[in-house]
């Protein structure tokens, strides 16, 4: 079992018989976005990176969990774990030997916000890569394509993929 899996595990563990185990999205949106401000403050540009490479870990962890033998099942069941778990409402746009394209609407860090003029979902094009990931074998590379925060309607994630690997 990964680390990344080992740690899913970890925090699973929720004992709050009072307060239970979901919370309304101003405090996860509060977290996210005042740590993003010290992160990019502290590291500049390599803020972004932070984000990525955790959602990257989470994408691993859940992409281990949901493993389907073809792409199209697997993406069918990230579709649904990521709704269930009201991270957005997923949605492949494009899929081929080398480019995955995914909408992530109504998204979980950034979806009803006035545009600030930036793509800030790096988490969730982490999460993204990190599933893609973990069906390849192989490392991708993603980038946020478009973003509420950046007045675009939708956060979308493109991903490259080595075509021989699919
Ligand atoms: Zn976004």
């Amino acid at each position: 079992m990964s680390k990344e899996k080992d740690m899913i595990d970890a925090i699973a563990k929720v004992y709050r018989p009072h307060t239970g185990a979901d919370i309304p999205i101003l405090v996860f949106r509060a977290f996210r976005h005042f740590s993003a401000n010290y992160v990019k403050e502290m590291l500049g540009r390599g803020a972004n990176l932070v984000f990525q490479n955790s959602g990257r870990d989470f994408g691993h962890a859940v992409g281990e969990m949901l493993k389907k033998p073809t792409l199209d099942e697997y993406l069918h069941e990230v579709t649904q774990f990521v709704f269930n778990m009201r991270v957005g409402r997923l949605e492949a746009r494009e899929v081929t030997s080398s480019r995955l394209v995914l909408g992530l609407d109504e998204c979980i860090t950034c979806a009803g916000m006035d545009s600030i003029g930036q793509r800030i979902c790096h988490f969730e094009t982490g999460f993204v890569a990190g599933v893609v990931e973990t069906f390849v074998g192989e490392k991708v590379r993603a980038f946020e394509s478009k973003c509420n925060a950046n007045g675009e309607g939708i956060c979308e994630v493109t991903v490259e993929i080595t075509p021989k690997l699919i």
